[in-house]
């Protein structure tokens, strides 16, 4: 489906929701001003401004209100350097991210997510953002709520499974592109015969090692994949995602500390060294293939402190 976005003033909008006073529809989105719906064409106006076409009739709509930069087809723009699609961030997007590669205890969690452009707004108003700035509290608090409204895939590779592809030589590069891909095809599964617009990952690797680590996959989603290194700016879904496996992480960081009988520290700190060694002087090392990343430094560090 074809999608215009133009950002206009609120006087403009306000001539708008003049202009198409008979073909206003009843609901409108949270955080949107008005939505109309004429033939092939649906327009919502935004408190933020945005404005947005939908349909196949949008162009000439568009232009009547504005000079859209995202009327091209988005892809033929691709070069080199950026090659995100200017509207990119309006667009119905799968996005996925991972949370977990740099700390010692725990495991590696991905998610892949799809928003659709009419929840954007609604996702906003919930806090959703780049998890970065987000406390734990925060994260489990939007996590919940996230989780029931759109849909998503959740792969948790386990410590002990984790362990045992490192020592088979397999790079968490690879294990990362193979999680990503995964969870990429699930959701595609749940929302056909429906797709979406773009799939976003959030670069841990360049484009090109990435679809070469998925060599010899049954099956490797490429159509429509762009790749950021600030995914979770790009798009909400790359941040809902961001959220939803921090959120798991963390519930995988309660269970472990339970079963290690003290609270695990995230990341890969001196903190982390006193902890891996009090858990073996608690339980001895064979446990902890089930609760760290053995190849980590930490692990010697913390033998050393046993
Ligand atoms: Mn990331």
């Amino acid at each position: 489906m074809s999608q215009i976005v133009l950002i206009l003033s609120k006087d403009q909008i306000e001539k708008m929701r003049k202009h198409y006073a008979s073909y206003l529809m009843e609901k409108t989105p949270p955080g949107g001003v008005f939505s109309a719906k004429i033939e092939n064409c649906t327009i919502t106006a935004y408190n933020s401004g945005k404005v947005l076409f939908q349909g196949k009739n949008c162009d000439k709509e568009a232009k009547k209100w504005g000079n859209p930069a995202a009327l091209e087809n988005p892809f033929e723009k691709k070069g080199k350097g950026n090659n995100l699609p200017p509207n990119i961030s309006m667009m119905n997007a799968i996005g996925s991210d991972e949370v977990g590669t740099g700390d010692y205890f725990g495991p590696v969690t991905v998610v892949a997510s799809y928003v659709k452009n009419e929840q954007i707004e609604q996702l906003k108003q919930l806090g959703v953002q780049d998890s970065k700035h987000l406390t734990d509290k925060k994260i489990i608090e939007i996590g919940r709520e996230i989780k029931e409204m759109i849909p998503f895939s959740l792969l948790t590779l386990h410590n002990k499974k984790y362990n045992e592809l490192q020592k088979a030589g397999m790079s968490q590069g690879k294990m990362k592109a193979l999680l990503h891909n995964q969870a990429i095809g699930h959701v595609l599964k749940k929302i056909a015969p429906e797709k979406p617009d773009i799939i976003i990952i959030d670069e841990f690797v360049k484009e090109e090692l990435y679809f070469r680590h998925l060599i010899g996959e049954k099956s490797i989603h490429r159509e429509n994949v762009v790749f950021s290194t600030k995914g979770e700016s790009v798009h909400l879904s790359v941040a809902a995602s961001s959220i939803l496996a921090r959120y798991a992480f963390l519930q995988h960081m309660d269970k472990l500390s339970e079963k290690a009988g003290f609270p695990l520290p995230k990341g890969a700190g001196p903190k982390v060294d006193e902890a891996a060694a009090k858990l073996i002087r608690a339980k001895g090392k064979e446990v902890l293939p089930f609760f760290v990343k053995l190849h980590f430094a930490n692990t010697d560090k913390a033998l050393k402190l046993v």
